[in-house]
Parts: C-alpha cells; sequence; structure tokens
C-alpha cells in the first residue's frame, strides 16, 4: 500500500540535522512507493530544502515566520498540523531529538493517532510495516505493527542507513503560509551550554570519560583524542556529579542515548544505568584500571590500564595515521 509521508526536517544553527536524512529514508520505507514530502519549519530555512531533496525526499513544503525562529512547541505545532491539513498524509516521521520528543506526541494527540517512538529499524513484513524499538533502556527489542491508518514515528539518531546523496535530484520547493498565533512561550535566545564541537547525540565516535578522570583537568586528554577523531566527548553521571564536566554531556539512563560508530569509556565503571545508554554503541572500547570493571563486560576491546597513560599514547598513534 503506497503512503503520502511527510519528513520533518531539523534545523539546528542554520543546518540540517543528519537524523533528518535518515528520517527521509525510514519515510521512503513506509511509503512503500508512495510520496515523501520534506517539511521546514523556522526563519530562513528554505534554502535547506533541496538539500533535503537530495536525500531522497520528492518535494518539500517550507513554513518561514519570524515567530518561528526558535523552537516553541505552539508554534511549530501549528505549522506542522497547517501542512498536515493541506497534504493530508498518511504518515510523518521525526528524529528522536529533544525536538522530535517534544512535537510527536503532541501532533499525535491532536490528530488522535498512535506514535511509535525512538526506532531503530523498519521493515515492510506481509504489508505492513514493521518498527523495532528498544524497551527496558535497551536490554531488548519489541517489534511493533501501527495500528492506526496515521503512523506518526520517531527514529533514533544514528541507526537507520540515510539513503546515498544525489546531487541532481531535484524536487517542487512550496512555500505555505500560516498565520502563527497565540504562542504561550517566547525564546528569544538560545544559549548553548555544551562546548562546541560535534553534536553527542549524532557523533559517530563518543569518547566519555567517568569518575575515574579525577577532575575537570582530567577530561584534557580525552578532549585530545576526541579533536583528533573528530568525536564527541560524554561523561558518566559519576563525572557529572563531581563537577568534572557539564550535565549536557551525560549519558545513560537519565542522559542522553547514543549509538555511535565507536564509544571509547575512559574511567567509567559500567553501571547498568550507564549502559541503558550506550550499550547499543556498535563497537566499545573500555579503558579502567579494574580488569573486573562491569564495563569489561559490554565491550569489545578492553584495555586496563591508567587511563592518563593509555589515552596520549592512542592519541598519538591516531595522529600517525589520521592528520
Ligand atoms: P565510578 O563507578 O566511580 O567508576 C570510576 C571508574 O574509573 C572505576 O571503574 C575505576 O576503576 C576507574 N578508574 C579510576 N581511575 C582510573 C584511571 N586513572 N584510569 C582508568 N580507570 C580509572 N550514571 C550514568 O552514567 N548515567 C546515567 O544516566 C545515570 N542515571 C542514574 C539514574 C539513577 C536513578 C541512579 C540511581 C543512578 C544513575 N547513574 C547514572 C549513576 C550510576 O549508578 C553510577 O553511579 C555512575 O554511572 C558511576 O559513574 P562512573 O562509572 O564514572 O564512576
Amino acid at each position: 500500500m503506497s503512503r503520502k509521508v511527510l519528513v520533518l526536517g531539523e534545523v539546528r544553527e542554520g543546518s540540517l540535522r543528519n537524523v533528518s536524512f535518515e528520517a527521509v529514508s525510514a519515510a521512503k520505507t513506509i511509503a512503500e512507493g508512495g510520496e515523501v514530502v520534506a517539511v521546514l519549519v523556522g526563519k530562513s530555512v528554505s534554502s535547506l530544502a533541496s538539500e533535503l531533496i537530495q536525500y531522497g525526499a520528492d518535494r518539500a513544503v517550507v513554513v518561514e515566520d519570524e515567530k518561528l525562529a526558535h523552537y516553541t512547541s505552539d508554534g511549530f505545532s501549528q505549522a506542522v498540523l497547517a501542512v498536515i491539513d493541506q497534504e493530508k498524509p498518511e504518515g510523518m516521521v521525526f528524529g528522536h531529538t529533544s525536538l522530535g520528543k517534544d512535537l510527536s506526541p503532541k501532533l499525535a494527540a491532536r490528530l488522535q493517532s498512535g506514535l511509535i517512538s525512538d526506532v531503530t529499524s523498519l521493515e515492510v513484513v506481509g504489508g505492513n510495516i514493521v518498527f523495532t524499538r528498544p524497551i527496558y533502556s535497551g536490554k531488548a527489542f519489541e517489534k511493533k505493527v501501527m495500528a492506526d491508518s496515521f503512523i506518526f514515528a520517531t527514529i533514533r539518531p544514528n541507526n537507520i542507513e540515510p539513503l546515498a546523496k544525489d546531487e541532481s535530484r531535484t524536487g517542487e520547493v512550496k512555500s505555505v503560509s500560516v498565520e502563527i498565533k497565540d504562542l504561550r512561550s517566547i525564546v528569544k535566545e538560545v544559549v548553548r551550554k555544551a562546548s562546541e564541537g560535534v553534536d553527542l547525540s549524532e557523533a559517530k565516535i563518543i569518547v566519555a570519560g567517568g569518575r575515574g578522570v579525577k577532575s575537570e583537568e582530567g577530561f584534557k586528554p580525552l578532549k585530545e583524542l576526541a579533536d583528533v577523531l573528530g568525536a564527541a566527548v560524554g561523561a558518566s553521571r559519576g563525572a557529572c556529579d563531581a563537577n568534572y564536566c557539564d550535565y549536557s554531556l551525560q549519558i545513560g539512563q537519565t542522559g542522553k542515548v547514543v549509538t555511535p560508530d565507536l564509544y571509547i569509556a575512559c574511567g567509567i565503571s559500567g553501571a547498568i544505568q550507564h549502559l541503558a545508554g550506550m550499550s547499543n554503541s556498535k563497537v566499545i572500547v573500555a579503558i579502567n584500571k579494574d580488569p573486573e570493571a562491569n564495563i569489561f563486560k559490554v565491550a569489545d576491546y578492553g584495555i586496563v590500564g591508567d587511563l592518563f597513560e593509555v589515552l596520549p599514547l592512542l592519541t598519538e598513534e591516531f595522529k600517525t595515521v589520521l592528520v
């Protein structure tokens, strides 16, 4: 059964987030040969529409307004609901990001539809779209089929392969004017607390530190390795609680859930709550001076040693290969 499926293109600091391209790929599967329409909401975002088309969307609809310069659930839901009303799709896909997690349930509730969140893969089986999503903090996976006729889904970053970019691909980009009214909150400015660099939730490589780094200064060798690898720096709650780094870096049950290609855990014991946020990483390397540390149970490669000796050696070695 072919469907028309919308995809929200998520913009951060003037660029599309990678998860938007992954969402286009997921929407293609759900569309089963039907049309995939990218939706862009914001201020001065229309120039990004062509990139979503190059990644597989058939066309794009753009809603631009000064009041949409920063995300608010009120403003964005008005914009997206107006597009849904015009386009009459049978599904919509979002990234499982802070924005997607906030906006998608609101829209699903408005349309009295269900929502399948945090999807890590999807396939067509016997005419049904079967979604796979983690449960029990990633210890098991469930497969679900949507009973409603409208399919709302959020997809976890870094799990669904985007389609190859085709720069010759073109499609219609339509501007839609929506009157944004009665905003209950207005965002004046967004101040990023986390340091510049690679976004943690979409990073392909993460170098994470725990209480074993011992101080804020102790994160320096992790940052040096991260710079060489083009990686993001993350942390355990132990490191955040000890004030070695900001809570925005926390990975785990009560922090961010990440699935990079490579996760390098430094001085992290491997508590169950930490594993809940990173155990689905494709390759895990653990550096810990305690050979009995729990982190080694989930690690693909373990280095028993002092992180302050091991990390500079790794950084030097990678420099000779990569820089
Ligand atoms: P520790 O357990 O103290 O481990 C430090 C490790 O560093 C040790 O294994 C030690 O051998 C090693 N080490 C020390 N020095 C060195 C060195 N020089 N070189 C190499 N290794 C060294 N935790 C999270 O991470 N994320 C969460 O989201 C989270 N949510 C939680 C939610 C709840 C409700 C609760 C109760 C707890 C939560 N926790 C979470 C906390 C979790 O239980 C652990 O306390 C925390 O993960 C421990 O952090 P850590 O591994 O950095 O510290």
